[in-house]
């Protein structure tokens, strides 16, 4: 049987996408991954769907694994014949336990690579903006480990030397032993007005920065309730310059923002909330569902040559269409000399992944300016259009462009069924003032959303509403919800766009 093989491989400091390239790619050759507690779980969608995935933290009150167990289990896994990833946490050899997981595997003669991560402190050096080094006022940094601080009579760290220490100490497992930390510097010889920050949640939206000296930083942090995990740096590169902290100083970092499109739309909304610094909180109000299965559909195919124009009004559209023209075993080429047309940019987007190019976008990315535009740009009179939509988006595009003479067959694609979650956490957080935006990307997200949620829930919260456009403005005003922004660019981008600069008005940029 062939025999496994393991990957030690470093997730990175936090944000998922901090890991490094070999690292996400390893991933996707993994038959199993066992996931650390510190290793962000969002890096288990590189994996392949039949990829085993097993979450074992380390042993604590509440539960979890010993490191005997995780290390049997590799081992087991590996014997199987399967390649093993175990994801661990900013770099597998800075605190990591490697080399107690390597030990067993060298005894089992299994093979192994050691995948490099960015440590949490170098992650959380470069999202804090504090110098680990610097010419003038650093030149040497030390990683220790803070939970040795007490209870150990014979402590492997060298107090005595850190006290005298020159440079800068950043200290990992620290927050539970702050105190003694903080003391046995001072009792070794540094002085209690050393400059010391405090970083949690690194590189995360939910980041946390306390900046005191080292004789305070315990007091400041219980008084701010700072939780782990955390770093803590020591030394004058931690009084660092604001203005440095170009991560937190983003107009959407920390905004809890509430996305409310289908799953894979969210996920794709999420990831563009985090690269601004917001943290996405994700409520699927819909599922796409294909309609490619319809005789209106398959009819459409059976003439699709004989069209002057194909138009898609989204991107759910190019991908449900794109599905069901592979499924008929058919390619692009299939459109022929047809010419394309698409809403707005990301649908044009989504059709270029295929190698269509589209002939035509409007500058306004609505349905009734993709007509009335379209007329402009080309005389329809006469010619044959097809449209490939959602069942339940408005006739708007289809009756202006039957007006401007075309013959249309309005065809639906897919549609949006309505999804049901359990409401309470997000209805709770709304009472608690911890939301700052909920998002439309389509009306029929506003009717899903507010079939859960009473309106009142909204307008009463502190949160803000952002719409992706007037026609999804004009459902949620319906539906008795007050709307603060509609984007002016009718894309998720124009939509963030738009926040952001609500912010930036409100706050520091
Ligand atoms: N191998 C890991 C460290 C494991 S020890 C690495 O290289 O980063 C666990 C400690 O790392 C935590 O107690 C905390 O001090 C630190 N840590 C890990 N991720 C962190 C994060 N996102 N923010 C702050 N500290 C973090």
């Amino acid at each position: 049987m062939k025999r496994g093989f393991v990957y030690l491989v470093g997730a990175g400091p936090g944000r998922a996408d901090l890991i490094t390239v070999r690292g996400s790619e390893i991933l996707k050759t993994a038959d199993c991954v066992l996931c650390d507690k510190l290793a962000n779980s969002a890096l288990l969608r590189f994996a392949r769907k039949d990829t085993e995935l097993l979450h074992v933290p380390k042993r604590t009150a509440d539960g979890g694994s010993t490191q005997e167990e995780i290390n049997r289990l590799i081992v087991e896994k590996a014997l199987e014949g399967k390649t093993v990833v175990r994801l661990k946490g900013g770099d597998p050899c800075i605190f990591g336990r490697a080399s107690d997981e390597l030990a067993v595997l060298r005894e089992a003669q299994i093979g192994f690579e050691i995948v490099p991560g960015v440590t949490a402190g170098v992650g959380m050096a470069a999202y804090a903006g504090i110098m680990l080094t610097d010419k003038q006022y650093s030149s040497q940094v030390m990683f220790v480990t803070g939970h040795e601080a007490t209870g150990r009579r014979e402590s492997s760290i060298d107090w005595d030397v850190l006290g005298k220490f020159h440079g800068t100490i950043v200290f990992y497992m620290g927050i539970g032993n702050l105190d003694s930390i903080t003391q046995r510097l001072i009792e070794n010889g540094m002085s209690e007005d050393t400059p010391a920050a405090l970083v949690a949640n690194a590189t995360f939206p939910t980041q946390r920065l306390v900046k005191a000296s080292l004789g305070t930083l315990k007091h400041q942090c219980d008084q701010q309730n700072v939780e782990p995990p955390a770093l803590v740096v020591i030394g004058a590169v931690a009084d660092s310059d604001d203005q440095l902290n170009w991560y937190m100083r983003k107009a959407l970092f920390g905004k809890n923002i509430v996305v409310t499109r289908d799953a894979s739309g969210n996920a794709d909304f999420a990831g563009k909330i985090i690269k601004r610094g917001g943290n996405p909180v994700e409520f699927a109000t819909i599922r796409i569902e294909s309609r490619t299965d319809s005789n209106e559909f398959l009819q459409a195919m059976t003439r699709f040559s004989q069209y002057d124009w194909i138009i898609f009004t989204s991107g759910n559209g190019v991908m449900t269409f794109f599905e069901a023209l592979d499924g008929l075993g058919k390619d692009a080429r299939a459109f022929a000399s047809a010419k394309i047309a698409a809403i707005g940019s990301p649908t044009a987007g989504r059709l270029a992944e295929f190698g269509i190019k589209v002939d035509f976008v409007p500058d306004v990315f609505t349905g009734a300016e993709l007509g009335r535009q379209l007329l402009g740009f080309t005389n329809l009179h006469d010619k044959k259009v097809l449209l490939l939509r959602s069942a339940i988006a408005s006739n708007e595009l289809a009756d202006v462009l039957t007006e401007g003479g075309a013959q249309v067959d309005n065809v639906a694609v897919y549609t949006a069924a309505e999804v049901k979650n359990d409401a309470s956490a997000l209805i709770e957080s709304l009472g608690e003032g911890t939301i700052d935006w909920v998002t439309f990307a389509s009306p029929s997200s506003a009717d899903a959303l507010f079939g859960q949620v009473p309106t009142g829930a909204v307008n009463s919260s502190e949160a803000k509403v952002a719409s992706i456009g007037p026609v999804t403005s004009g459902r949620l005003k319906e539906l008795g919800v007050k709307v603060d922004v509609t984007a002016v660019a009718h894309t998720i981008d124009g939509l963030l766009d738009c926040i952001e600069q609500e912010e930036s008005h409100n706050g520091f940029s």
